[in-house]
């Protein structure tokens, strides 16, 4: 059986540890898209993890983690996580690398940071992880698969010097950088041949095999709806889909095969880089939200970057379950809420003088003014609270208005950080 665990809104929702908690069943984890541009948080017996390429199945010994041929694979970067997991005491994870996934080139991660120059102050607030450099040369069909990896040298330093006549345009001329030196491109790719070769293979008739035999397979998303190119707030949005359909082909497998789509909603809204924010606050009412957010705080996992912070946003959560086909909707952070005295929820967007609850396209989303609504709070903590008959009155009710404005079952309610931290519903 196929469950995908995917965001609602603009990620960080919590999804590592959700992932981290069900990876318990799971016999397979596998990311499908994204690259090392954003991260889950893993809090665990083995300590404090910042997951940015691996799958977060790695610290289970039984489960095959996998990365898809969705997914744009940096590889010095993936070992790095592999060393510092195995370093803190993780047991060495079972890996397997699609052959079929592109990797990031060593000049994706430049390209990135000369255009964020070049765009100066208008830049999309990029992590300059070279992911959209990446994406674009992968659908410009320059990119490199690991299996090219594979391929006699002549081929290979045949396909490097056709690239490289691209690139250096551009490098020269509009970056005013040095050209790529092919020779050193070359060695780096060899090193990169010798780190994944025990672990590559051909992922998609893995998984056939796998789903044959009735294994759980948990498809693992990055970011959310929110930040998808297609449904998202383009164009500040990822450069690869990070809805659960995109599972079926990031992964390899029938679109059929996903039964359940765990969607993650955050209790309150955060999101990083630019774009509309229609909820958003602002001074000290966001910096105390940021303060107790999370755990320890709302700063990017990747890039300790203070996140922006806002209420729960009913319109765009409602979407955002939608366009992922959510069966189940899992409510994280909602411990953080306890020191309110109340609570405000935006029911509604406010563009040219009508109020909607449908998202609307970004033209019409950056005059969107949000429509509050004032809830009770319940001033109370509820970490290690497991019934969710237990929950204060008030909170209960937080939960049910907003499962009633979203259209969308909330079956988990996520009240800590730790694996345990649950409350099934
Ligand atoms: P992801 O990318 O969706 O995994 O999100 P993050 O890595 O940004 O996770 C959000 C942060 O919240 C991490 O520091 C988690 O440890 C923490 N976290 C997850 N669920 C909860 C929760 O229910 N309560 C609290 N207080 N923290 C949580």
């Amino acid at each position: 059986m196929v469950k995908a665990i995917v965001g609602a809104n603009w990620g960080d929702e919590g999804k590592g540890k959700m992932t981290d908690m069900l990876a318990q069943d799971a016999d397979i984890v596998v990311r499908f898209q994204g690259g090392a541009n954003a991260g889950h948080t893993i809090v665990n017996d083995y300590g404090k993890f910042a997951l940015h390429t691996l799958p977060s199945g790695v610290f289970y010994e039984s489960i095959t983690n996998v990365i898809g041929n969705g997914v744009a694979l940096n590889i010095p970067v993936l070992f790095k996580e592999l060393k510092d997991v195995v370093s803190k005491g993780v047991p060495k994870p079972k890996l397997l690398i699609s052959d079929r996934c592109q990797m990031v080139m060593p000049y994706h991660v430049d390209f990135d940071a000369y255009e964020e120059e070049r765009l100066k102050g208008k830049s999309f607030g990029s992590t300059k992880s070279g992911i959209a450099p990446f994406y674009s040369d992968k659908y410009a069909k320059i990119g490199f698969q690991v299996s090219e990896l594979f391929m006699e040298e002549a081929e290979l330093r045949d396909k490097i010097h056709r690239v490289c006549e691209i690139k250096n345009v551009l490098l020269v001329d509009l970056y005013h950088k040095e050209k790529i030196d092919e020779e050193a491109l070359f060695n780096t790719l060899m090193e990169y041949k010798s780190m994944v070769e025990p672990y590559v293979g051909d992922v998609s008739a893995f998984l056939y095999k796998a789903i044959k035999e009735g294994k759980n397979v948990l498809l693992e998303g990055q970011l959310g709806s929110l930040k998808d190119p297609d449904h998202g707030i383009y164009p500040m949005v990822t450069s690869s889909s990070t809805l659960a359909a995109y599972g079926a082909i990031g992964a390899g497998i029938p679109p059929y095969e996903i039964k359940q789509i765990i969607t993650v909603c955050k209790a309150y809204s955060s999101a990083v880089g630019a774009g509309a924010f229609v909820s958003e606050i602002f001074g000290e009412e966001a910096d105390e939200l940021r303060r107790r957010g999370g755990d320890g705080g709302e700063y990017g996992a990747t890039t300790g970057r203070p996140r922006r912070m806002g209420w729960f946003d009913c319109v765009a959560s409602k979407y955002g379950c939608r366009i992922q086909g959510t069966t189940d909707v899992a409510l994280t952070v909602l411990d953080v809420l306890g020191y309110l005295d109340e609570i405000p929820v935006c029911v509604g967007y406010e563009v040219d003088g009508e109020i909607t609850t449908d998202f609307p396209v970004t033209s019409k989303l950056e005059k969107a003014k949000p429509v509050l609504k004032v809830l009770p709070g319940w001033k109370e903590d509820i970490r290690g609270i497991k019934k969710y008959e237990e929950l204060p009155k008030n909170c209960r009710a937080y939960i049910e208005f907003i499962e009633e404005n979203i259209g969308f079952p909330i079956k988990m309610i996520s009240n800590g950080p730790s694996r345990n931290d649950i409350i099934y519903r």
